[in-house]
């Protein structure tokens, strides 16, 4: 069944050659775009939805979350929030819940945190195992990711269990924990920081992770200047997350690469760490994505317009650099070509903002704008 929505006053496309358009409508076929251009030509369909005025956007693509995960850290927040620093141990914590919970509560809480972000414009996502550190429970948490979100990647490196010697821990994720989950996942990534695992740990499990097949992530650069970005950029990783802390030879590095860097604003402010500064990694010609990094430690939000907000407000990002980011730089994160634009043969993910323009993103802060969310041509609200 095909829809036209017409009456956009606004049309973010992210295509090169269709731009942002005025007046415009779009038609859906199914799970596809079938067609975009000037409301006045647009051809008729099975149904006709009129926006009304409002601003049409690709939806947003969430390129880095934990979903799958039990439990609650709001004492650590709190306390974090109180003075106390954040590090990356705090992950034990949702480890032990994760073990502790059965496959529905795992599977109720996917579920809850991929409608929530949904209803608030995302159309894809991604998400990780790595709160499970065990063979079974990393591929219960593949297996169970996989039902909900989009994309799963394996992060089983994302932390030591306490009281496992390192090396011998980096020896079973890149060895039987990664032959049981590599066939559920598409990606890998690895916590290349102090407190997780360092360079060397890091390559072992970017390098074995290779050889199976999956594309590759690395969390990189977030509670210091550290090796992450330059791993990611010889590893050919897809993206390099965080990036809080950067060189002007990382920010070199990633220019001259394919890896796109992704910045997790909410993370930074929830753990009161410095926003990255974006505009070299512009001006340099690095491709930036926006995520959520929703997770319950240290950023427990699945608002992408809250990162968009953040990144116009307090990162000095353009209303369209920010919208881009989070739409097609997170599609480019995922190495994607048919999501994060509007243009025939795209997936068919649209949102609708109850404003004229993309730009009342961040004029008005906080308010909840999404109007309306098509899901790969299916209507969510
Ligand atoms: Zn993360």
């Amino acid at each position: 069944m095909a829809v036209v929505i017409t009456g956009i006053a606004e049309l973010t496309t992210n295509d090169a050659e269709l731009g942002k358009l005025r007046d415009a409508a779009v038609v859906l076929d199914g799970d596809r775009v079938a067609w975009v251009g000037a409301a006045a030509d647009a051809p008729a369909a099975d149904e006709r939805v009129d926006v009304e005025g409002r601003a049409v956007l690709p939806g947003w693509v969430d390129s880095h979350t934990h979903l799958v995960f039990a439990g609650d850290r709001t004492a650590e927040f709190g306390a974090r929030m109180s003075g106390q620093p954040y590090a990356a141990g705090g992950i034990a914590v949702t480890d032990d819940a994760t073990r502790a919970a059965s496959d529905e509560q795992l599977a109720a809480g996917l579920r809850k945190h991929v409608d929530e972000a949904v209803s608030q414009g995302t159309t894809y996502i991604e998400t990780k195992t790595g709160y499970g550190l065990t063979v079974a429970d990393e591929l219960r948490s593949a297996t169970l990711a996989g039902r909900y979100a989009d994309e799963v990647t394996f992060l089983g490196a994302h932390l030591v269990p306490p009281g496992t010697d390192a090396d011998e821990y980096v020896d079973l994720v890149c060895g039987p924990m990664l032959d049981a989950v590599a066939p559920h996942v598409t990606w890998a990534d690895v916590f290349c920081e102090t407190g997780a695992f360092d360079e060397e740990q890091s390559r072992a499990v970017l390098t074995a992770a290779g050889k199976k097949g999956l594309g590759l992530r690395v969390h990189g650069n977030q509670l210091g200047p550290g090796p992450g970005v330059r791993l990611a950029v010889e590893m050919d990783a897809a993206s390099v997350d965080h990036c809080t802390y950067l060189t002007p030879a990382d920010v070199a590095a990633l220019a001259d690469s394919d890896t796109v860097a992704t910045l997790l604003p909410a993370c930074d402010l929830s753990t009161r760490q410095p926003l990255p500064e974006v505009r070299a990694l512009l001006d340099a010609g690095v491709t930036v994505a926006l995520a959520s990094n929703c997770n319950p430690g240290s950023s427990y939000t699945s608002s992408m317009a809250f990162c968009v907000t953040t990144a116009v407000l307090q990162m000095r990002m353009t209303v369209e650099e920010a919208v881009r980011a989070a739409t097609l730089g997170g599609a480019q994160a995922l190495r994607r070509d048919d999501i994060g634009v509007l243009r025939p043969g795209s997936r068919a993910d649209v949102h609708v903002l109850n404003a004229p323009s993309t730009t009342h993103l961040a004029y008005r802060p906080g308010v909840p704008l999404t109007w309306a969310v098509w899901r790969a041509g299916a209507r969510q609200r």
